[in-house]
């Protein structure tokens, strides 16, 4: 019954002509081979939450080097963080960053392997440069230069949509901060 298996009743294309068991198999008899087996349910992934702080001056992007360990390491990517942080009070709070706008952005959804995650980006220009984020492992990239950046899949997406002409009043603001 094994080999009936293996070698005649194949999941997408049976051999019922040479099957042994033809005359009594329902699925034939009732037209419904393509029926048999059921498709395998499908596997539900793990699933993660974040958002990123993507803090801009002008045209450039503020982006820091991840842990060497985890998703994702040892590239450049926008700070991550917990889905309930404020961002703007992390941005003063740990960059000491004056704030122009605050939005949050919609979100992105990126498939691993193993999980899913699902990506909140809280955009922050600020009006000047921070000197704390002009420290080692701290980098502001041209929008420009994202096409040709080493960076995340979904964090590049979303810093490429940045890069495009904008009319909106966020595309104004640009023109309004002041290194
Ligand atoms: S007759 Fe039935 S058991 Fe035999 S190969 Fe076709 S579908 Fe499979």
């Amino acid at each position: 019954m094994m080999d009936l298996g293996a070698m005649l009743c194949l999941r997408t294309k049976p051999a019922c002509a040479l099957c042994p068991v033809a005359d009594d198999c329902v699925a034939r008899i009732t037209h419904r081979i393509g029926d048999f087996p059921a498709p395998r349910p499908k596997k539900t992934l793990p699933h993660r939450a974040i958002a990123v702080l993507l803090m801009e001056h002008g045209r450039e992007v503020f982006l820091e080097r991840r842990p060497a360990a985890g998703i994702w390491g040892g590239l450049w990517s926008l700070p991550e963080l917990s889905v309930g942080e404020d961002a703007e009070s992390i941005c003063r709070a740990r960059f000491e960053a004056e704030i122009v706008t605050a939005v949050t952005l919609p979100d992105i959804e990126h498939g691993f392997t193993h999980f899913t995650l699902t990506i909140t980006p809280r955009l922050c220009v600020v009006k000047r440069w921070p000197a704390r984020a002009q420290e080692p492992g701290c980098l502001w990239l041209p929008l420009q230069d994202v096409a040709g950046a080493a960076l995340p899949a979904p964090i590049k997406k979303l810093l490429r949509d940045r890069a495009k002409p904008r009319l909106g009043s966020l595309g104004l603001e640009f023109a309004q901060v002041a290194r």
